[in-house]
């Protein structure tokens, strides 16, 4: 998926892998080093109110490393399975790996997934280990919370709905145990509306009727993240689904070839005659130059037909607008997407004008149902 990264900061590559951070990451420090000053008090209260600050805003920073190396987890996983990794980006509420492509088989995909909640878990494990042995006072405080914080880090992420770890797993296994990739998006994005809705009614559930403002509209956020993200899910998981229409073979129009100097109304009169709708430009040995923009010669008046030349209302031919015939799927959308046009010209094998493919019908093959 295409992300702007010009909000986000670069921290450069860590084991090779390119780390950012959105700049709401501060927002939420910020939040935690003000809301966390009381807590810390409360439990220290030996401390300053200065210490206090600066020892919440440590475990901020501490609690995003963790959540750093949940993101490695995903990462590292992914690239000795030879998934390609773009990149870590560490946001809002924890992070996000950005991986090349879907894992092509669910077993790679379940493991990929499970990689980062299980060394949050390991972290927070190991955690409550260390404070066995630590002192009461700044560092068992410190490392007690950071313990609890990726042990609910673990636990939240494998909740089983998208777009969550636990989601993808799931999807996986429903992929797995259906054979069907398409179904196991479907159940995964439902499922995670569904906890969508659960984040949201859960600080009612928990405190009765009258939760603090605070918890509602932290649930509220929450909610509406994971909503949004499993909605995306179905969408793009639709859009995938139909991918396998998206044919050159089956979507491209017979076009008739053209002479340049022709003007616009006879080359229309030979059009309707051959019975296609689409025109290409040939040279005098019968090798594409050009293509015709349906739209442009329509928007030309009848009467000034005759005394204007098809070659004019073609475009030149470039690289990036003649698709060869056996380009499909999402290979077809990414060969559009680099030079976006109304019309592309369909050559086979040798090069031949096979026909054209206008963009108008892709958009059609992939809205319908
Ligand atoms: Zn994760």
């Amino acid at each position: 998926m295409a992300t702007g990264r010009g909000r986000q900061l670069s921290l450069g590559r860590i084991a090779g892998i390119p780390v950012y951070v959105s700049p709401t990451w501060f927002l939420v420090a910020a939040i935690i080093t003000f809301w966390g000053r009381d807590v810390v008090l409360r439990e220290l209260p030996e401390l300053t109110g200065g210490e206090a600050y600066a020892l919440a805003f440590l475990f901020a920073v501490l609690l995003y490393l963790s959540v750093f190396v949940h993101e490695l987890g995903h990462a590292l996983t992914a690239r000795r399975l030879g998934l390609p990794v773009r990149g870590v980006t560490l946001h809002f509420l924890g992070g996000h790996t950005e991986i090349e492509r879907d894992a092509p088989t669910p077993g790679r995909d379940l493991v990929v997934s499970a990689a980062g909640p299980l060394l949050s878990l390991a972290l927070g494990g190991l955690g409550l280990l260390a404070y066995q042995s630590i002192d009461d006072g700044v560092p068992g405080f410190l490392v007690w919370m950071l313990a609890i914080a990726n042990l609910l880090v673990g636990v939240f992420n494998v909740l089983p709905g998208l777009p969550l770890d636990g989601g993808h797993m799931l999807r996986a296994a429903v992929w797995k145990v259906s054979g069907d990739e398409h179904r196991g998006t479907v159940v995964a994005a439902r499922s995670g509306q569904v906890l969508a809705g659960l984040v949201l009614v859960m600080p009612f559930a928990l405190n009765g009727a009258t939760p603090p403002v605070s918890v509602i509209i932290w649930a509220g956020l929450v909610a509406a993240l994971l909503w949004s993200g499993a909605t995306q899910a179905l969408a793009v998981g639709r859009m995938r689904a139909r991918l396998p229409r998206l044919d050159t073979r089956t979507l491209a129009r017979r076009a008739a070839p053209v002479a340049p100097d022709l003007p616009v109304s006879e080359a229309m009169r030979q059009a309707r005659e051959a019975n296609v709708t689409s025109l290409v430009i040939v040279d005098s040995a019968g090798r594409p130059t050009g293509i015709v923009s349906e739209s442009s010669v329509a928007a030309i008046p009848e009467q000034r037909r005759p005394w204007v030349t098809i070659g004019q209302q073609s475009r030149s031919l470039q690289k990036g607008l003649i698709l060869p015939l056996d380009v499909r799927g999402d290979d077809l959308l990414k060969a559009m997407r680099e030079l976006p046009a109304t019309e592309y010209l369909v050559v086979d094998g040798e090069g031949r004008v096979y026909g054209v493919l206008v963009t108008s019908d892709v958009d059609h093959a992939l809205a319908a149902r």
